[in-house]
Formats: C-alpha cells, structure tokens, sequence
C-alpha cells in the first residue's frame, strides 16, 4: 500500500456531469504542481469498456491516444495539457479493465483458493492500480478524477476503493466534491440544496467533502458559501468558487485567487517548496489580450447530439488551434461545419472562403466523406489554408489522385472495397484484425517517429529531421501510389523510418500558402505551453492570409 510521502486527492461529481470536473482536477494539478510537487493524474471511467477507442465520439467525445497507444477519455488529454506531462496507460482505468484483471488473476491461481468477491477484491485492485500509478510517475500527489456523479451505481466500488484509502491513511488522502449550484431564471438567485444533497450522497459512501468547488454561473455570494459551509460540514474558506471563466485556462489562475493551493498544502500537511504560477499566469493573459479573431472552419460529423451542437469529439483538434492561436497573439472564432452538409449542396463550398483556415480533423466511416473530399479540393483550388489530420491527410490524397492524377474511381478502400484505384489500402497487419473482429485496442496506436524531408514546410516548422507523433488508424497511403502522386507534385515531407509509410503530405509554398496533412494526430501533442509547432505554423499562413 501507498508508500510514505505519497498524497492522493480524488476528485468527485455531484448534482450533475460537464460541469467541469476534468477541468477541476486538472486545476488542482496544476496548483499543487506550482507549489514544487511531482503531479500525476488517472482518471476512472465507471463503464465497461476496457478503454474508450470502441465508442461513439459524438456520445462520448474524443477518444484521446496517449504516447503507448492508450484509447483513453478526453480528461486524459486536459491532464496532459495542464500538467505538461506524459501519462501512460497506468493512470487510466475503467471497470472493465479492474474486473478483467481481477478475473485473470483468479484463473491463474493467484487468490490461492479464496472465494474472490466483489468487495473487497475489486476496490483493493483499484487501490493497486492507483498507488502503480503514483509509483511510476514518481509522484508526490495523485489526483484521482472518479467520473460519472456520485450516486450512480456504476461508481460506487470506486467511491469504496476511495474511502478505504482513507480509512488507511487518513493523513494523506483528500476529497474535492465538484459540485453544480443553479440560479434558475424564474427564482433569482443561487439554490444550493443540489450541492447539500449531493455532499449527503457522497456522507452516503462513507466520505465526507474536505473542499467543495462550487461552479455555477457567477461568483458564489457569502452567504451562499456559509449554506454550503454548515450543511455539508466544509470549512467555509474550503468552499471555492468557480464561476463560468472566458477560457478553462483561467481556471487555476482563478482557484488561485481564493486561495486553493494553500488550502490544498494546508489540509494535506504538505510545506510548501515553491509558488511558481508566473507562466501560467502570462498564458492566461495573453488570452484575454488576444483582439484578433481568427475565422477557423473544422470540417467533420461527429456534432450533432438531438437538437444540440457539440464540439467535444474534436476538443484536443480545438485546444491545439486555440494554443496556436493565443501564440500567434489572435484568437479563434472556429465554425463547426458538416461535412454532408457540402454533399448536398455543392455551393456551399464557396462559403470555405470566409475562413482564414479549414481543418478537416480524424474520422472513420463513409457519413460524409464526399464532402470533406469536395472540401479539400475547393481548398487546394482556392488556396485557403487547409490542415488535415488522419482521415484529412487520406481524404486529401484521394482528391487529389482524383482531380490532379485523373484517376478514376480513387478511393480508399475504407469506403470501397473494389475501387479500382485502392489509393488508401488497408495496413497488411490490420487486415487481419479486421477478419478476426479484433476491434479493440487493435489500430496502428501510440507514438511513431517519423523522418522529415529538408526544404519542406514541415521541415522548416519542426526544424528537426526526426519527430514522434501519436497515431490512430487502420488505414495508409499505397506504396503504389507514392511515385505517381510525387510525380504530380504531391510532397510527402514526413515518412517512417522505412520509407514504407507516408506520415505527412503537403504541396508546397510556391503553389499554395498552406496545403498540409498528417497521416497522425499533432493535436494530441499540443499543450497550452508548448503549442504544437505544425498548429503554429497553419495558423501563422492563416493569420498572414486574412491581412
Ligand atoms: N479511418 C481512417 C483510418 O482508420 C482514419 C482514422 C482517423 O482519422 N483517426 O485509417
């Protein structure tokens, strides 16, 4: 069990989910990492899916591919990006992936005869899974996220897990509630009887809150704070505000102000070793600074959600736009735009000419797939700035074997299994997987390098000859294309190591201003404080253009 020094703080919901709890934990990293501690992260999901690559990105947002190639939750990535660190398959863990090990185990023998039970086989595997986490990372401070809202039957072994921790060691393990209190319209002011109950619900699992973070629209009044204070038995100086902020990278420049990582080292017997928040800080800023708006249309499907636009599959896509951005002093005014919308109607295309820069990000499947194709030839036409990810970089090359190459029926065998020009084939080893049903965890994942070819514009933004990117696909440019399509003036500036696999393609400066495309996903490398040089480089040619 946790060895000395090692502090875990687990972050819960309650009243109702999306109201920032990835957000919170990451804020609370961050915190805790300003005052000089070795921060890590790991998220619970409380479905059954070993991971999350087999969902449905407009239900469940983004599926976030860490460096081994772990499909992982969308929080993974705001970890990532608040921290600045690398997480690893370990700090994520979903009931599917506890029960398949305790399951395991059990058939190899390792619980010598006992009857293995839900409780406590389960959340003891959960604390196992927990404290390697903070052992690998070498951490100081774990910050756990339980998804979902407390009061679900599916997290309620993880909220077990949780309190039996506590129980062990009660000086080193915390509890933030992330909590939601409405002002309905009607009423006038701010109802905290949702948060009472839910502190009630979690007192239910044997937890009492130690800091509630309450979000709500504005600023939590005092009053409001005292309510919150008496009936959920938290120290009214742990009762943090956190009202709606122009951008979540305000959010620990926010928590900060009432005072959160003092209360943190506070409750958790932690000195202090530093209070270094200064660039985070000037991040945070230049945002509010940034007047420029930088018109960006991101062309997919995954959006709608019943009468309602959702952009949480692209959201990593997103933040490394706004990165870039904030970097290049302007801010993005990005456009959801569906891609089938283009297949019915054709003129709209001409409307790709109010942006400054298209980015056509990952996807899978035939939905619309025409029009991201017709996207990529008005943006190669018309010379709009034209950044695609995965299947934008497949898309990209199919239009142009199709309209530069003239050849016909172009297609990738995603889509067609006979076109007669398979210009995006299938990898040989993923067509196996694809035979035996083998869709789990079973795509090309995780980081790759690639070599970058001199005189190209990936090579003048990477300024490096050898990168490691992160991928997620089944599907590549054909070998037997890549002379042809060379030929033609297509510039494949970015190739593994073999030379077998096409990683980045481009046309170059002298005939548009920013033509470029990756076979993997940048965005996933993005980090507020580090924005991806290839995002810099499309926004820079996007914001020159719109001069
Ligand atoms: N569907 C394509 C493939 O599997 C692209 C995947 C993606 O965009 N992530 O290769």
């Amino acid at each position: 069990m946790a060895k000395k020094n090692k502090k875990f703080i687990f972050v819960v919901g309650g009243v109702m989910s999306g109201v920032g709890k990835g957000i919170t934990a990451s804020s609370v990293g961050k915190l805790i990492q300003s005052r000089g501690f070795n921060v890590t992260a790991i998220k619970i999901d409380p479905y059954i899916n070993v991971d999350a690559g087999t969902m449905n990105p407009t239900e469940h947002g983004e599926v976030f591919v860490l460096k081994d190639g772990d499909e992982t939750d969308q929080d993974m990535g705001n970890y990532e990006r608040f921290l600045g660190t690398t997480l690893t398959r370990t700090n994520y863990m979903t009931t599917g992936r506890v029960y398949q090990t305790v399951i395991e185990r059990e058939r190899n023998g390792e619980y010598k005869g006992k009857c293995v039970e839900v409780v406590p086989h389960i959340p003891l595997e959960i604390i196992d899974r927990i404290e390697t986490a903070a052992e690998k990372a070498d951490a100081d401070v774990s910050v756990i996220e339980i998804g979902g809202t407390i009061g679900e039957y599916q997290n309620i072994l993880f909220l077990e897990a949780a309190r039996m921790m506590k129980t062990k060691y009660p000086e080193d393990v915390l509890f933030v509630l992330v909590s939601y209190v409405p002002m309905p319209s009607k009423v006038g002011e701010m109802k905290t009887k949702p948060t009472q109950y839910a502190s009630r619900t979690l007192n239910g699992a044997g937890i009492q809150a130690d800091i509630i973070v309450a979000r709500s629209d504005i600023k939590l009044d005092e009053k409001r704070k005292e309510k919150i204070s008496l009936s959920c038995s938290v120290k009214k100086e742990n009762v943090i505000s956190a009202p709606d902020v122009e951008s979540v990278y305000h959010v620990p420049v926010n928590f900060e102000k009432d005072g959160l990582s003092d209360i943190l080292l506070k409750e958790l017997n932690l000195k202090s070793k530093t209070k270094d928040l200064t660039e985070w800080t000037k991040f945070a800023n230049k945002i509010t600074r940034a007047k420029k708006t930088l018109k960006i249309g991101v062309v997919g499907k995954y959006f709608s959600s019943g009468d309602f636009v959702l952009s949480d599959a692209y959201i990593s896509v997103i933040e490394a736009v706004k990165h870039a951005c904030y970097y290049n002093g302007c801010k993005p005014e990005i456009d959801w735009l569906d891609s089938s919308e283009y297949e019915k109607d054709p003129k709209k295309l001409k409307d790709l000419k109010n942006y400054a820069g298209i980015v056509v990000p990952g996807g899978f499947g035939s939905r619309g797939i025409e029009g991201k194709i017709k996207v990529a030839e008005f943006c190669r036409e018309n010379k709009v700035p034209y950044f695609g990810l995965c299947y934008g970089m497949q898309i990209a090359v199919v239009e142009y074997a199709r309209n530069v190459l003239k050849l016909e029926d172009a297609h990738t065998v995603e889509m067609k299994a006979n076109a007669k020009n398979k210009i995006i084939d299938i990898m040989p080893e993923q067509k196996k997987k694809l035979e035996n049903k083998d869709f789990g965890g079973s795509m090309r994942l995780g980081s790759y390098p690639a070599v970058i070819a001199k005189k190209t514009i990936a090579f003048k933004t990477y300024k490096e000859t050898e990168v490691s990117e992160r991928h997620r696909h089944r599907y590549e440019v054909n070998p037997e294309f890549v002379e042809k399509l060379e030929e033609a003036g297509l510039v494949f500036s970015g190739k593994s190591p073999n030379g077998e696999l096409m990683e980045i393609m481009e046309l170059p400066m002298s005939v548009h201003p920013f033509y470029l495309a990756t076979q993997f996903h940048p965005e996933f490398q993005s980090a507020p404080l580090s924005p991806h040089p290839l995002f810099i480089s499309f926004v820079k040619a996007a914001k020159k253009l719109s001069e």
